[in-house]
């Protein structure tokens, strides 16, 4: 697969200032010439904005650059990934209906779905990941409205054959929904693979520079207008100072995400030959499961390794502990390599079925690779794990 391009065509202009990087328009409200300016925006017949918490041209923008990074219609930009999924799901569903959702999923959602969607008659059923590869169709039933699921999915880097969730779901009239925050739609773009529905932390690769909370949605552009309104409502909406921000980083995404894959796997093949290390969890490994499928549907296989240390939190903790240069912090995607334990993130409060059903051991510890020297990560590693 061809990685995302990122080349917009410029817009020509008359403007004698015209500047070349979007401008932050930090206002909350546009002005009108006229109430018959006011009725023709609200009856859709101009193109202008209103009000912030609606439309930003600053937001706006990165949108448009989103979308065309993602291959979409259309995209909308959100408060954080929270928001993105949150809004997402509560535009698409109604009480009755029932989302299917992997078992192995990132806990915010799992959250979602089972403590607060609950509360409004949307049910969720888990599903394990051996289903999902093998028998999706017998998942869904009469009530399902959406699949939602992530692939590569968090912390161990399994996968799912998009394109067959993708199509079982199409034949039957639900909406697949993948989270794509762990791939960046520079390794994987899933609408090219039949996926409706597009959503991100952009917290994470998007942004890259760790500083910036955003969410994003990208698909067709009814499905995306759905959860936009939505937003207005639910006031989920980007503020256009960390939209900016995100566009900023957008400009090296493809750069970045390129040395993250490129690190990413030599650490990975570091940690592979090392015994003192039980298992190595990586797309791009031969030795990894989902090895094959990951070949097919990505272009390159992340900055995300995770190990197991004999399945010991003890273990886990005390490597941890003695890491110098890669830093104890949660998160991922961004220049900076971190290291996490999921059990105590990501995982934290999941009981031992739900860690067993998303495949999470008490001794596993998730590094989120930069942009560093590999040498320099492979220094400290081996100095954490003696
Ligand atoms: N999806 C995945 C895979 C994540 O890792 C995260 C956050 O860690 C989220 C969604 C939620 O995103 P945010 O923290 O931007 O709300």
């Amino acid at each position: 697969m061809r990685p995302a391009t990122q080349l917009i065509r410029p817009k020509p202009s008359s403007d004698p200032a015209a500047p070349l990087t979007v401008p932050i328009y930090e206002t909350t409200t546009f002005v009108f010439e006229s109430a018959e300016q006011v009725r023709q925006y609200n009856e859709g017949k101009l193109q202008k904005f209103l009000y912030s918490r609606y439309e930003n041209p600053t937001v706006a923008a990165v949108e448009e650059r989103l979308a065309a990074i993602e291959g979409a219609e259309g995209a909308a930009l959100f408060s954080s990934g929270m928001a993105a999924t949150a809004t997402a799901l509560m535009a698409l569903t109604k009480a009755g209906d029932e989302v299917v959702c992997s078992a192995a999923i990132y806990g915010g959602t799992l959250h979602l779905l089972n403590d607060l969607l609950s509360r409004f008659g949307v049910t969720t059923r888990f599903a394990t990941l051996d289903d999902l590869q093998n028998r999706p169709a017998a998942l869904l039933g009469d009530s399902t409205r959406v699949l939602w699921f992530e692939s590569p999915i968090n912390p161990t880097l399994r996968c799912v054959d998009v394109a067959a969730v993708a199509e079982t779901c199409r034949a039957r009239n639900v909406l697949s929904i993948i989270d794509n925050t762990f791939a960046s739609p520079i390794n994987q773009r899933p609408l090219s693979l039949g996926i409706d529905l597009v959503m991100h932390s952009a917290t994470k690769y998007l942004n890259g520079h760790s500083d910036v909370t955003a969410g994003l949605i990208a698909g067709p552009a009814e499905l995306v207008d759905r959860a936009g309104r939505a937003r207005r409502l639910l006031g989920t909406v980007l503020d256009p100072h960390p939209a900016s921000a995100l566009g900023r980083g957008l400009k090296t995404l493809q750069v970045r995400v390129e040395r993250h894959n490129v690190n990413a796997l030599a650490v990975a093949r570091w940690l592979e030959r090392d015994a003192r290390v039980t298992r190595v969890y990586y797309p791009g490994l031969e030795s990894h499961p989902d090895h094959a499928i990951a070949a097919r549907q990505m272009c390159g296989f992340g900055g995300m390794v995770t190990i197991d240390l004999a399945g010991s939190y003890e273990r886990a903790a005390r490597f941890y502990d003695r890491l110098k240069v890669i830093q104890r912090a949660a998160s991922l995607g961004g220049v900076e390599r971190l290291c996490s334990l999921p059990v105590l993130t990501s995982q934290w409060g999941h009981t031992d079925e739900q860690l067993s059903q998303a495949g999470v051991t008490r001794g596993m510890a998730r590094l989120s690779i930069g942009l560093e020297d590999p040498d320099d990560l492979i220094e400290d590693l081996d100095q954490a794990l003696s």
